[in-house]
């Protein structure tokens, strides 16, 4: 193999599920919904493959899709989004992340990770030949709550140097569930700026926005920030905006010369997405507001969030409360699990979990630099993107376990 996937060993979201399935165990280790898709969606996907929408799409995106997506998003950044020139149809989140590296960075280029990261990140910078920096989000006073996470801005202030080209935010953010203040969004652009770097936001839990009781929260597009526009570029995936990660339909949304020189890296990656799907997902954001989807899809998912959260504290596994996202850490200090011999801590109780307890849960660790992974020995992830009975058949478990 070449050198640039030596190093790469299977994921951990493809490792655990096949021990998921082997064990038998309830999966809430990788975030993919169990529940049916929307039927409005998966008719529009029938009726386009019936109408023979089955050619190669515009290399771009399908129209149909790209002005769906202005539609959407033009209100929600506040600007009139050119759909041919400002919007990139991807293969999922994923390729908008590689062909958004593959565009900006250079060989040499120094990327800005925080961690914990979403594990595509890394691989993408040095593919690419960029070097990542990584910054850890540190738990403060109140580390049971994500809000309590936060970037200690002098350390982030460290990280950059005049070869810094860009910095990967994500929010709300997998793992923990952080979203951003508009604060802290400010200090981090006002960085970026005097850097003169980008900003790659990866918003793909953007309608999974919760709050904590009283308190709401809201989800701040960076790119809509004084002077961001022209440094941002944002991605979203269908995949979870309408439960069909299976789809694998994703974009960009940046200022016409950076989303250009996307669309040259993404001409030869995968040349164009899945023409029937992308119309599907266009008539799905047609139809998403008169339906109320976006409210019906935050409002299940913080039922399923506030119902995992009350077992994990019934049966003693501390949680670090999301703001946002699916997924739900938390503590596992407390158990007496064996470590065998060259084993994360976090492997070996995940592991335990999924073969032992017969509930899969995601070690944390592939989401940080190995200097960083100790960081994440006592701790591991659940996902709440499942079934209501599916999710008491896990805490039934759980408490007969613990
Ligand atoms: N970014 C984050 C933070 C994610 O959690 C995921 C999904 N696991 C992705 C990107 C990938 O999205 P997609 O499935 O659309 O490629
Ligand atoms: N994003 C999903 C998760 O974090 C899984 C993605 C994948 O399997 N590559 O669980």
């Amino acid at each position: 193999p070449a050198a640039r996937v030596r190093g790469f060993g299977t994921t951990v979201f493809a490792e655990f599920t096949a021990l998921a399935i082997e064990h038998n165990a309830v999966n809430l280790g990788q975030g993919f919904p169990n529940f049916p898709a929307p039927d409005f969606i998966k008719e529009a996907a029938q009726r386009a493959i019936a109408a023979d929408l089955n050619q190669y799409a515009r290399s771009a995106g399908h129209p149909r899709l790209v002005n769906a997506l202005s539609a959407v998003y033009s209100p929600l950044f506040g600007r009139e989004l050119d759909p041919l020139h400002e919007i990139v149809v991807t293969v999922g989140a994923t390729e908008g992340i590689f062909a958004t590296i593959q565009a900006l960075v250079e060989p040499g280029d120094e990327v800005i990770l925080i961690e914990p990261f979403y594990d595509s990140y890394p691989a993408a910078v040095t593919m690419a030949g960029g070097t990542p920096v990584y910054v850890p989000l540190r738990p403060t006073a109140n580390r049971e709550r994500a809000a309590g996470w936060a970037l200690d801005m002098d350390e982030l202030r460290a990280a950059f140097s005049p070869r810094t080209r860009l910095l990967i935010l994500n929010t709300p953010q997998n793992p923990i569930g952080k979203v951003f203040s508009r604060e802290e969004l400010a200090q981090i652009a006002a960085l970026v700026q005097e850097f003169d770097a980008y900003v790659l936001s990866d918003e793909v839990y953007e309608w999974m926005v919760y709050g904590d009781g009283q308190e709401p929260v809201e989800h701040v597009r960076i790119a809509t920030l004084p002077g961001m526009w022209e440094r941002t570029i944002t991605l979203g995936s269908a995949g979870k905006t309408f439960s069909v990660t299976g789809w694998k339909i994703g974009w960009a949304i940046a200022p016409a010369p950076i989303a250009h020189a996307i669309f040259m890296a993404h001409q030869w990656i995968p040349f164009a997405v899945a023409t029937p799907l992308q119309e599907a997902v266009a008539c799905a954001f047609e139809e998403a507001e008169a339906r109320g989807y976006f409210n019906w899809l935050r409002t299940t998912y913080r039922q399923k969030r506030d119902r995992l959260l009350q077992v994990l504290q019934e049966v003693g596994l501390q949680p670090v409360s999301p703001d946002g996202s699916y997924f739900i850490i938390f503590e596992t200090g407390h158990l007496d699990v064996p470590v065998p011999p060259n084993t994360r801590r976090d492997y070996a109780v995940c592991r335990w979990f999924t073969q032992e307890v017969g509930v899969a849960a995601i070690p944390p660790s592939p989401f940080y630099s190995p200097p960083h992974k100790h960081l994440t020995d006592n701790l591991a992830r659940f996902t709440f993107c499942k079934t209501d009975d599916l999710l008491e058949e896990a805490a039934e478990r759980l408490r007969a376990a613990l």
